[in-house]
């Protein structure tokens, strides 16, 4: 847990909260055509059932934002409707039942339609998140900083949060998302200290696999262990899910979420009598979706190995092509190598937590 969490104001999306004392929730977006309904409602609970706490869509037309109120029934996670400047399909999306909408209210234009949105989200408690992007930042922003910077996003996000307030709205949340992750620190621990709203953690447009999830992991984890952030995205290019598999990661290894099985694995060395790698790879496999609170260590040599593992709920120890296996600290016996995998399945269904 971390010491010095930021205690934000609370914001609730759909029975979600974000903020304040409240878990740091995880989010991911649908990747399907939001008008194509059947896929997308596919995907969210495909996220859903991954750990995903609340999912987005793009509305970016009539046809997405109508959509809305045939997928809504048919999927039990909160949806959030992402609109960029569009009041009507603001309206459509909450008259459709959204739990939150991502609009930058300076983008909406005249008054009164800022007035509208504002007033209809009011209405149905449905907050809003303020997103600004370090490129996206207002024209006259960028000019007086002269290019895009964690000042400049901030006050941008600002700007939009001033509307908000003139109108007595403030069921909000804001992100300041960059693809620099150094820019995106800077600007969350800024915002941070000028306001009390939840944040909306992630570097934006991280890149694909391994790429995006370790910019993710450096951005969203040196934040949270600063005790900055409510609710995270990890934004990748490749399937949403894997979103989600790295977003719990992060947290797991902060210990602000015990969401399924931790699993620790020594790098191997010289020291390996078994062909380790790809026991560990099956494993981290098999156990996806497994809600089970416990560490599962797997260590390559009887030199290290048993430390390690008799520390761990369900540990083993390689040795020379055979696995010896500990529960809470003592040791349950050993068996062959190609039986590892499936004797570690077996432990962990037999777990009592
Ligand atoms: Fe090497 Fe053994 Fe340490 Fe693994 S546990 S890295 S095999 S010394």
């Amino acid at each position: 847990m971390i010491e010095n969490r930021k205690k934000t104001k609370t914001v609730n999306v759909g029975g979600i909260k974000i903020g304040g004392s409240e878990i740091v929730s995880v989010q991911s977006m649908t990747k399907t055509k939001t008008q194509d309904i059947d896929a997308t409602v596919a995907q969210i609970r495909q996220l859903k059932a991954a750990g995903c706490d609340i999912v987005r869509s793009a509305v970016p037309d009539e046809e997405a934002a109508l959509a809305l109120k045939d997928i809504i029934p048919q999927i039990n996670i909160p949806l959030v409707a992402d609109i960029h400047f569009n009041y009507r399909l603001a309206l459509i999306a909450l008259e459709a039942g959204v739990n939150k909408i991502r609009i930058n209210p300076g983008n909406i234009g005249k008054r009164e339609r800022v007035e509208k949105v504002l007033k209809a989200c009011k209405e149905r408690n449905v907050p809003i998140r303020i997103g600004v992007n370090s490129g996206s930042i207002e024209k006259n922003i960028l000019k007086k900083y002269g290019h895009p910077s964690a000042e400049g996003m901030v006050e941008s996000a600002l700007y939009h949060v001033a509307i908000c307030e003139e109108f007595g709205f403030n069921d909000i949340v804001i992100s300041l998302k960059a693809t620099d992750v150094q820019m995106m620190i800077e600007a969350y621990r800024l915002i941070s200290s000028k306001i009390d709203y939840p944040l909306h953690l992630g570097v934006t447009e991280a890149g694909p696999g391994n790429i995006g999830m370790i910019k993710s992991a450096v951005g969203i984890g040196t934040l949270l262990a600063e005790g900055i952030g409510d609710t995270i995205r990890v934004s990748l290019t490749s399937d949403p899910a894997d979103e989600i598999k790295a977003g719990l990661e992060i947290l797991k290894s902060l210990n602000m979420r015990e969401a399924g099985i931790k699993l620790v694995s020594c790098p191997t060395c010289g020291r390996i009598q078994t062909n380790m790698i790809p026991i560990v790879n099956e494993v981290q496999e098999r156990i996806q979706g497994i809600n089970k609170n416990l560490v599962v260590a797997i260590m390559g040599c009887a030199v290290n190995g048993p430390g390690e593992a008799r520390e761990a709920d369900l540990g083993i120890a390689c040795g020379k092509d055979e696995g010896l296996f500990f529960k809470k600290g003592e040791s349950i016996g050993k068996v062959s190598s190609d039986k590892i995998v499936d004797r570690i399945m077996e432990e962990i269904e037999k777990f009592e937590e």
